[in-house]
């Protein structure tokens, strides 16, 4: 069964109306058991949650430090170019802005890795518009072969891909991939992304299950949050990452939390989150996947993100940019959305430490393959 499917008996409507009308009593009911089951994860994403928020913190403070220590992954992404096909109205890269285009060359992307290494990331994460006339296989076997050699992972956040294309780039040394399904409400999904290959939303929805029917050792979920209700995203990307850990054990399973920021465009996101509701999803989250990897990004402010250091994250970017050549010299290319939390990635490192964690910059080598 594709995750299509299983998602199909579960109706958008159906899960908006069951996570609205739950009350107290089904909260305690999620919370006195040793796991929590997907009732019980509609109980913690709904309104009526709200008065267990501490003690949902406590509960996902231990559970990740039981499972992950006291350690927060560092990465950086390298955008490789703000070239795409698509429109998604929210974003910075849509097609009609009328931003200065740019994909980098083979020696300005090696140029950038070597920036990126001297900040001391050895875990990277390529990412692009999506233009396959641009950014094609043959550009990143290109691109891999001169960054391979500084990092010991490199994930990628691409146009969609095939299975062969996701072993083809397997095979160039790539070992992560990330795809957000942005919403997975069906019926909106056309409204924010109107043109482009990006518009079939059962393409990009089976993306993760391609990526790691490929072999991809790690593979990364999201909703763009802001678009939606957000505590019916939360049930679906629990579901789907319920779904790739149990038909895919090879694979890791990790969750970033990107929430709408000031782009090119000047989009209104037309579900807000708040910050108190951010929270309840990454616990809720937490509680019922107790082994995904949790990914904080430079969206959120610097204070929040270190309020949040102990409640469930496993991962956290630093010192980003978000245009094409950003890291090894100043560039007039436009960002996909504006950073909130500007600061180096050392000082990211030194809060991190301060907070009782490891920051870990390498906890991974291809080699181990081999
Ligand atoms: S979200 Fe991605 S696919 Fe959509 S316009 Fe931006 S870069 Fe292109």
């Amino acid at each position: 069964m594709s995750f299509h499917d299983q998602m199909s008996q579960h109706p958008w409507k159906e899960i908006a109306a069951q996570v609205r009308g739950r009350s107290a009593s089904d909260v305690e009911a999620a919370l006195a058991g040793r796991s929590v089951n997907l009732e019980g994860m509609l109980s913690l994403l709904s309104p009526a949650a709200t008065p267990y928020l501490e003690e949902m913190a406590r509960r996902a403070h231990r559970l990740t430090l039981q499972r992950f220590g006291r350690t927060i992954q560092m990465f950086a992404p390298l955008y490789l170019s703000n070239e795409c096909v698509n429109a998604c109205v929210y974003c910075g890269f849509n097609r009609h802005n009328p931003i200065e285009r740019r994909t980098l060359s083979v020696d300005e992307a090696e140029a950038e890795g070597r920036a990126i290494h001297d900040l001391g990331f050895r875990h990277l994460l390529l990412v692009s518009g999506e233009n396959p006339h641009r950014v094609t296989l043959d550009y990143l076997r290109q691109v891999l072969d001169r960054l391979r050699p500084r990092f010991s992972s490199i994930s990628i956040e691409l146009h969609p891909m095939g299975v062969d294309a996701y072993e083809a780039l397997i095979d160039a040394g790539v070992d992560g991939l990330v795809v957000f399904q942005e919403t997975y409400n069906r019926e909106r999904y056309g409204d924010f992304h109107p043109q482009g290959k990006k518009r079939d939303f059962l393409w990009r929805l089976e993306t993760p299950e391609r990526g790691a029917r490929a072999g991809f050792r790690r593979v990364g979920l999201g909703a763009l949050l802001g678009l939606c209700d957000w505590r019916v995203e939360g049930f679906y990307l629990a579901l789907h990452a319920q779904y790739l850990f149990r038909n895919f054990w090879r694979s890791q399973v990790n969750i970033s939390f990107p929430r709408l920021r000031p782009a090119a465009g000047r989009f209104e996101p037309p579900h807000p989150v708040s910050d108190l509701h951010f929270v309840q999803l990454l616990l809720a989250l937490r509680l019922f996947l107790p082994d995904a990897g949790l990914v904080l990004s430079t969206r959120e402010p610097p204070s929040f993100r270190d309020h949040l250091i102990p409640l469930g994250v496993t991962t956290m970017s630093a010192g980003s940019h978000t245009e094409p050549g950003g890291y090894s010299r100043p560039t007039d290319a436009e960002a996909q959305f504006s950073v909130c939390d500007d600061r180096p990635p050392r000082a990211v490192a030194e809060v991190i430490r301060n907070r009782g964690y490891e920051p870990v910059w390498k906890d991974w080598d291809a080699a181990f393959l081999q």
